[in-house]
């Protein structure tokens, strides 16, 4: 059984990440959406809401489990027994640091491999951060992330302003 995983932050998850996500599902056999829990980064949802909001986002996908992790990725990906790291690729300027980060994965454990799906392109330009930006600022962000994002994203800017 083919186990790939789809790190990140997912604060919150878009439609570009969804997208990655249910095609990772059609390659590998079981895709484990892992959040990063990183202490330096000050993000908007809990780990428990991000976790939360991704598992209502793919319960339809059967062969999807949503986990979250801190440390080292590498060490992550063997204690999951995982087989390839799985990431989305927008523009060139994810290209450097995308690529930065495969090589040093690889330098630290050699069984690890990285791949790389390219964006769809009507999401290419989409970033949990431009979402958050576009809706603080009261713009319409209908159809870039599920609705349930929306009224999480509603409540928690009620919380924090
Ligand atoms: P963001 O940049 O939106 O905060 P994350 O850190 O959560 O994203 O990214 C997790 C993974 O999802 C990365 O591999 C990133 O390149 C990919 N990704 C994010 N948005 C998109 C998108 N619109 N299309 C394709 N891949 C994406």
């Amino acid at each position: 059984m083919k186990i790939g995983i789809c790190p990140g932050s997912f604060d919150p998850v878009t439609n570009g990440h969804l997208d990655i996500i249910k095609r990772a599902s059609h390659v590998v056999d079981k895709v484990v959406v892992a959040v990063l829990n990183n202490p330096f980064k000050n993000p908007l949802f809990t780990i428990e809401e991000r976790i939360n909001i991704l598992k209502e986002a793919t319960k339809e996908i059967p062969n999807v489990e949503i986990d979250s992790f801190s440390g080292l990725l590498v060490d992550y990906v063997n204690m999951k027994n995982a087989d390839v790291i799985i990431k989305g690729l927008r523009a060139v300027s994810d290209f450097e640091y995308e690529f930065q980060m495969a090589l040093m994965n690889k330098k630290l454990n050699k069984n690890v491999e990285t791949m790389f799906m390219m964006t769809s392109s009507e999401y290419s330009y989409l970033s949990s951060s431009i979402v958050k930006e576009t809706f603080k600022l009261n713009g319409c962000i209908e159809g870039l992330v599920p609705d349930h994002v929306i009224d999480a994203m509603r409540k928690k800017f009620k919380e924090v302003l």
